[in-house]
């Protein structure tokens, strides 16, 4: 049964332990619908001053216990594996994807939780002679901020939980307030095995967010969002100096050499670039493609764009499911719009799809080159340019030439051509003949404006505590 089925959400926010009660709520629309279906608490400046209390209240036990934190965390990974059939609708009633992608982010959230339950950041001795006996370790940071976005809201607050509460460190969380309900809900399901006040959730709009970022006891702030709100908090941080982990946007571009089977990449970037209809940081976002077969890819990539199945992210059989509110939807709307206008051709899709849920037609647009918003902004939506190339010198600087440095890939079938080029490109990852692939020990970031920080694998854990040197004179 889907949510928009189901009798009203109500979920609470989480301040040590318990329910906490907000005076104010605001609404959550369903992307498929259009329509308001639950309301969400919203936090007030005085209900993030509890939840960051609690959190520094319950710091100093937390931290100094590093066998309870191994078997909580563990034990948090199973409740949301147990939770699975509760969070998984309300995820998709809020964000828009299909029912399985959402069961993935719940999964994936878990994953994270017994990942990092069990790793350790060792104490390194630097020295151990007649002189000195150096010692370097690693020591939590305090109340944590974590502040996510919209279009993964469980995967990506668990990749930052996770690590943040393994080192020892208490959290306060704040999900987009277009997708508030699920972390909620994680909130609750968290509160029967972690110890009050070590994972504080609230839920409110912009100002809530930047209410923490200025709070005094908060220690770091790990930020998921958009460019423009990642410099708003690295200005805010800085007031105190509090540390910041940043992943940010990105306008991946994809080159596809010459001599590549069009056929084979246009399968291979069509669906990295569409899942979550578009809304995934590190999608392929421009494609510069070899002109002798950029058309044979964009007819490829267009008869899958014309193929995909495209609904409400409840009904069985969806592959995509809306943009996940009306702002993101106008967005993608005008920058085709400008695109076509610019002499751009649409090879597939290139519109709204009438109804009141936030439906767009999968997009592939050619004809069009860098100086169009398209490609040079991040679309973050069901929309694809595909922009030909003569000269691979060229395509690789025009593909460089960004504030974004995300991810990238390259596509051929000669293998150390790609990996060659592979290695001229600037971004936090490159992939070759693929993209989006990532596991958990694999660090992730981004360079230039796409982040600052690393996070997955024991980066992830290092980038949560700060180090202590002790140096002992002998
Ligand atoms: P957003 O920046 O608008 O909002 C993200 C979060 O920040 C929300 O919870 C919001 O309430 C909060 N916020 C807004 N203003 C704030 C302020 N001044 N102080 C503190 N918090 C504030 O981003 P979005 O639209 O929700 O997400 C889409 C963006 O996120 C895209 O640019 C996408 O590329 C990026 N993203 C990056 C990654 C990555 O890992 N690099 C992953 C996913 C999404």
């Amino acid at each position: 049964m889907s949510v928009s089925e189901s009798a009203a959400v109500s979920v609470s926010s989480t301040i040590g332990g318990k329910a906490h009660p907000t005076a104010a709520t605001f609404d959550v629309v369903n992307p498929a619908t259009g329509e308001v279906f639950a309301t969400a608490p919203d936090a007030s400046a005085a209900d993030v001053d509890a939840a960051v209390r609690a959190a520094a209240q319950a710091y100093p036990s937390w931290r100094s216990d590093a066998k309870t934190r191994r078997e909580v965390l563990n034990a948090a990974a199973d409740a949301l594996l147990a939770a699975l059939d509760e969070i998984v609708p309300i995820l998709t009633a809020e964000q828009g994807k299909p029912l399985a992608e959402s069961a993935r982010e719940v999964q994936t959230a878990a994953m994270f939780f017994r990942y990092y339950a069990d790793m350790e950041l060792p104490r390194e001795v630097l020295r151990d002679d007649e002189s000195a006996f150096v010692q370097l370790v690693r020591r939590p940071l305090g109340p944590v901020a974590v502040i996510a976005p919209w279009n993964f809201p469980l995967t990506l607050a668990g990749a930052k939980i996770a690590p943040a509460l393994s080192a020892g460190n208490t959290v306060v969380l704040k999900p987009s307030p277009f997708t508030p309900l699920s972390s909620l809900k994680v909130g609750e399901v968290l509160r029967e095995v972690l110890p009050a006040g070590v994972l504080n959730v609230i839920s409110g709009g912009n100002e809530a967010g930047a209410a923490m970022t200025t709070h005094p006891l908060i220690r770091k702030i790990s930020f998921t969002g958009s460019i423009a709100t990642g410099k708003a908090i690295a200005a805010a941080a800085a007031a105190d100096l509090k540390r910041t982990t940043l992943e940010l946007g990105g306008n991946d571009p994809v080159i596809v050499l010459e001599g590549a089977d069009p056929v084979r990449v246009a399968e291979g970037v069509f669906p990295r670039a569409f899942s979550n209809s578009g809304q995934v940081c590190v999608a392929p976002k421009r494609v510069y493609a070899h002109e002798s077969l950029r058309p044979a890819l964009v007819e490829a990539l267009a008869e899958l764009a014309r193929d995909a199945k495209v609904g409400d992210g409840s009904l069985a059989g969806t592959e995509l499911g809306p943009v996940n509110n009306r702002p993101q939807l106008e967005r993608v709307a005008e920058l085709v719009d400008d695109a076509v206008r610019h002499g751009a051709t649409v090879a597939a899709g290139g519109g709204v799809i009438d109804g009141k849920g936030y439906f767009y037609q999968p997009t592939i647009l050619t004809d069009l080159g860098d100086g169009v918003r398209i490609v040079d902004e991040e679309q973050f939506g069901p929309a694809l340019p595909v922009i030909g190339y003569r000269d691979l010198d060229d395509a690789v600087a025009r593909a460089n030439a960004t504030h974004f440095g995300l991810g990238s890939s390259v596509w051929g079938e000669d293998l150390e051509r790609a990996a060659a080029v592979a290695e001229r490109l600037e971004a936090g990852t490159t992939w070759v003949n693929t993209h989006t692939a990532r596991s958990l020990d694999e660090p992730f970031a981004g360079v230039k404006w796409s982040g600052i920080g690393v996070e997955s694998g024991r980066w992830g854990l290092k980038g949560f505590t700060e180090f202590h040197l002790i140096h002992q004179a002998r």
